[in-house]
């Protein structure tokens, strides 16, 4: 059967070429392990749009004998000189790294595979997790926006903060003092605000508590909130990581079906290696990566009427190209974005905003992310359009 989905593979065209991947010598390997595929082929010369429309099509044409949860596409490339050639492959979770081979370039798990003990949040279309790299480049603004951006288009979303060092969700919505009651069925309510649901560490811990939350505690409380809250009906679930890349965020997501992953960062240069490393991580773990958000990546000024550059010039849009993924839009700095947040008094719920640059801006990167699901162009379609 390897040699039946190899050959098959083989007929896929390379975009940029129109040769086949056989004619090509693209393919480097087909296995079959148990009730998963473990694929490698070779990317040299092949730009981020192509690499998605290639294994779009891989899935496609896999998809009459392996769901896509149960296929794991790997890359080799001699020549690229991308930020990925550093991780050492045995970092992959032996689950689902593919197969080793005496090639000793970099690999990487480009994942659409999922470990053995990922579990799906019961009754929740797509989760979402937002990341970013380190602290203050606007997280928990985005994540709340971004989840009433979604509402306005008449979906039910909720939000998990579960950004342990810093909870602010429950501010951004209004919410500080809310306590979650249980139902009869022992699962927990959710708080409503503004049209959305939401839990966060905030509204177990006391403002001024020292947080103490570690290792099995932190992922027992996270595992509730996904698996114990009754988040039914909802046709997104946004996860507020906390700030940063490091193990804690890993052990986050690595245990439950993340559909995709947002990372936000401001255009400077120390922000956006960070949020490389964000990269990194979720590839480690096979949480699809939907795109890169830049946030306070221009200033209007009210007197003058010009729109400044604070923290430098698409930062986020250029480094995209690089980092293999899509961009889905710049939030520009509004003073009433953050007067909106500090009163409780959430903006995209403010419909007096809806001419300004913030407000399309949100509205456009939730089109792309609802695009990035369900629309008809999926792969490559955002690398396209910034080009
Ligand atoms: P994080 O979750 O990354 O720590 P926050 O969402 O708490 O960051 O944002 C940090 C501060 O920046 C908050 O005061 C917030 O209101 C403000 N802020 C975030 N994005 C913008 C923006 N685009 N324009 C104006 N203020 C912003």
């Amino acid at each position: 059967m390897e040699d039946k989905y190899k050959s098959l593979l083989g007929e896929i065209k390379n975009p940029e070429s129109g040769k086949s991947l056989a004619e090509e010598a693209r393919i480097l390997s087909v296995q079959q392990k148990e009730t998963d595929l473990y694929v490698k082929y070779k990317r040299d010369g092949i730009s981020p749009t192509q690499k998605r429309e290639i294994e779009t099509q891989i899935l496609n044409v896999l998809a009459p004998y392996f769901s896509s949860e149960k296929i794991s596409i790997t890359t080799v490339s001699e020549t690229s000189q991308d930020i990925y050639k550093n991780i050492n492959p045995g970092n992959i979770s032996p689950v689902n790294a593919a197969p080793k081979s005496p090639v000793a370039n970099a690999e990487i798990k480009v994942g659409h595979g999922t470990s053995a003990g990922k579990k799906p949040v019961p009754n929740v279309k797509k989760v979402i997790a937002v990341a970013s790299g380190k602290g203050g480049v606007g997280k928990s603004t985005f994540t709340v926006n971004l989840a009433l951006a979604l509402k306005n288009k008449g979906f039910k979303v909720g939000i998990i903060d579960a950004d342990i060092y810093g909870p602010s969700v429950p501010m951004l919505l209004g919410k500080r003092d809310s306590k979650p009651k249980v139902n009869d069925q022992r699962k927990i309510l959710p708080i409503e605000s503004n049209g959305l649901q939401f839990i966060s560490f905030g509204l177990f811990i006391e403002e001024n508590d020292p947080v103490i939350w570690r290792g099995p505690m932190l992922g027992g409380v996270l595992n509730q909130f996904l698996f114990d809250v009754d988040w039914s009906g909802c046709d997104y679930l946004i996860l507020d990581l906390p700030p940063g890349t490091g193990d804690i965020q890993l052990s986050m997501v690595q245990n439950t079906v993340v559909d995709g992953a947002i990372i936000i960062s401001t255009p400077q240069d120390v922000a956006l290696l960070d949020a490389k490393k964000g990269l990194q991580m979720f590839k480690k773990v096979n949480v699809p990566i939907i795109g890169m958000v830049e946030n306070m990546s221009s200033f209007i000024c009210d007197g003058c009427g010009k729109s400044h550059q604070i923290f430098g010039h698409a930062g986020v849009a250029n480094a995209v190209r690089e980092l293999e993924t899509d961009f889905l839009g710049s939030i520009p700095l509004e003073i009433d974005l953050r007067l909106g947040s500090d009163r409780g008094e959430p903006y995209m719920n403010n419909p007096q905003f809806k001419d300004r640059p913030v407000w399309k801006a949100f509205e456009d990167v939730s089109n792309k992310v609802h695009d990035y699901f369900y629309g008809e162009k999926k792969a490559g379609f955002f690398s396209k359009i910034f080009k």
